[in-house]
């Protein structure tokens, strides 16, 4: 593997936080601090025969996965709490990934200080995210509400960079949409 060389400068409110897509056969707790921010994105599979993949957002008019026919799903985003319960049990900020009917359970709802279960059955990681009420005792004081499309445009690529005209061209094309599409 190639040495994955990076001097943009670190963004430091969001060093440390994690995107969260809840794993098969399990259920974490999380308490939500924000509202949904909705992407159309393509499940790319990897280039190894590996079974798997990754998601990546899709850019539009030039974009290479729906060249390919790759079709495009839905995800939410949304800033949250999460229980960990490993050696120090405490709540972690993190930005929690959502499917569509995901963030349809929570259409319309308030979400700040929304305690909830996502869970996933199964071995599948693509079965169903189900999303269910789980009011959260013993809480923290919740951390602002912040923007979380820089987390994701880091973890994509495009945040835009001196060095590179066309990560700078990728992050104007990202599509961010707040509708369901
Ligand atoms: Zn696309």
């Amino acid at each position: 593997m190639p040495i994955q060389w990076d001097n943009r400068p670190p963004n430091r409110k969001w060093c440390g936080i994690r995107i969260v897509s809840v794993p098969a056969n399990s259920s974490l707790a999380f308490v939500l601090l924000g509202d949904v921010l909705g992407v159309w994105t393509h499940w790319v599979p990897d280039a190894s025969e590996r079974a798997g993949g990754r998601t990546r957002p899709c850019i539009g008019d030039h974009c290479p996965h729906c060249a390919a026919r790759i079709p495009t799903r839905w995800r939410g985003y949304i800033q949250a709490l999460m229980w960990t319960s490993n050696a120090s049990a405490r709540w972690t900020e993190v930005v929690l990934e959502l499917t569509e009917s995901a963030a349809l359970f929570l259409d319309g709802r308030e979400l700040r200080g929304l305690g909830i279960t996502a869970s996933r059955a199964g071995k599948l990681s693509h079965v169903r995210l189900r999303i269910e009420d789980a009011p959260a005792r013993g809480l923290p004081p919740l951390p602002d509400v912040r923007p979380i499309s820089p987390i994701l445009e880091r973890m994509w690529g495009s945040v835009p960079d001196a060095g590179s005209e066309r990560h700078g061209e990728q992050a104007n094309k990202l599509s961010l949409k707040n509708d369901m599409g």
